[in-house]
């Protein structure tokens, strides 16, 4: 059926949500199994053995994801950061060198700067919106470079394209983390990047009841690798959190329409708003990336930071006044969260080159009404 529907809409419905075999139920049931019994020695049915290599819920979801972005293949995970790693161990050994963003999440951050490091591999920080300073960055020894857009928590705009083809030139693979995206408003491996990662916890759950992690890319060498070190490794998504993704992601394209309407009218508000001294959103005309973000990006998401008069303190009070959007880390889904990226999400990051600015808010603007969410906002910065 996907053959013939390849609108993304009806790719997210039903890539991989074939009706069951045995009772014709419309949506992959919860596999909720460990082992599967073999017709004699090696006669597995579907390939099924053991759900740490394969489990028919999780399958499902993997083909979802891989046609969502356009990929050969679709790994799940049980976090966005066991996705990473798995990513990194597949790519890297010892003595390989990784560029990555000046503003990334603070985890992924810390994964570079605290455990990979002590694995011999090393980094550089680049400002990656600059394609002439990832050239820079790179070395004979760089086997990847590391790319968000938009970036967590500063929302900054990398041309994928561009700094696909500086990677290709130097030999590394391009890794783009589309989790603020989503790939119903960016699709990487179409602009060049070799692997697109996601924390499925944000947009594609969608709810705020799941954590999980996804990698999908379109070499099948590559695909081989990951997926022996997935089962290797063994950080997989379990069925019931797959089953929620795929769930989900049946919503995504509607509520990514959704989170850009009001994340541009919050964004819109904020600019001429007195308390505010800055806004960060690639909707806005000013925004230094809003060209490259029309020209990749479907519309500009769900996601506005913005920095207020009276430094840290005030900033920190914002986030205490606010009611409707709940203080809370993570994003994506579909009640308004807000949070202090300096002592929240991005602590890990303090005195390193990717610190974020104290006086900033970050915003995870729903899908609730526009009007109550402008109101909530104007309250909380008195
Ligand atoms: C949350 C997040 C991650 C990490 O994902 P987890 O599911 O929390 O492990 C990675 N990248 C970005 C951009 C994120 O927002």
């Amino acid at each position: 059926m996907t053959d013939r529907y390849n609108n993304f809409e009806t790719v997210a419905i039903h890539a991989g949500n074939t009706a069951d075999p045995l009772t014709g139920a419309v949506v992959p049931p919860i596999y909720q199994v460990s082992t599967y019994k073999q017709d004699g020695v090696g006669g597995l049915r579907g390939g099924y053995e053991y759900s740490r290599s394969a489990n028919p819920t999780r399958t499902a979801l993997e083909e979802n994801l891989a046609a969502l972005e356009g990929g050969r293949r679709g790994l799940a995970f049980a976090s966005g950061l066991a996705a990473e790693d798995c990513l990194l161990r597949t790519l890297l050994a010892p003595g390989d060198h990784v560029v990555i963003p000046d503003d990334a999440y603070g985890g992924t951050f810390r994964l570079f700067a605290k455990v990979v490091g002590r694995w011999g591999v090393d980094f550089s920080v680049a400002d990656t919106s600059d394609p002439a300073a990832v050239r820079a960055a790179l070395t004979d020894r760089t086997k990847a470079v590391w790319v968000e857009t938009p970036s967590n928590p500063l929302l900054g705009i990398t041309d994928i394209a561009a700094v696909a083809s500086v990677a290709q030139e130097a030999g590394a693979k391009l890794v783009v983390d589309n989790t603020f995206a989503s790939p119903y408003l960016q699709q990487p491996l179409a602009l060049g990047a070799d692997v697109v990662v996601h924390s499925m916890t944000k947009y594609m759950g969608g709810h705020s009841d799941v954590v999980g992690g996804a990698l999908v890319v379109s070499d099948e060498t590559l695909a081989e690798e990951l997926a022996y070190h997935q089962n290797a490794m063994g950080a997989v998504a379990g069925p019931f959190d797959a089953w929620l993704v795929l769930r989900g992601i049946k919503t995504l394209a509607v509520r990514m329409d959704r989170h850009s309407e009001n994340a541009a009218r919050v964004a819109e508000m904020l600019t001429r708003h007195p308390k505010v001294t800055r806004v960060l959103y690639p909707g806005l005309p000013e925004h230094p990336g809003h060209e490259i973000a029309a020209k990749q990006m479907r519309s500009f998401g769900g996601m506005v930071s913005f920095q207020v008069t009276g430094g840290e303190e005030a900033a920190v009070a914002v986030c205490d006044r606010a009611k409707l959007f709940t203080l809370g880390e993570s994003l994506g889904g579909v009640e308004s969260l807000l949070e202090h990226p300096g002592r929240m999400t991005h602590a890990s990051a303090a005195g390193s080159p990717l610190e974020v600015p104290a006086d900033l808010v970050r915003l995870s603007v729903g899908i609730e009404n526009a009007d109550d969410l402008l109101d909530d906002l104007r309250q909380a910065l008195g």
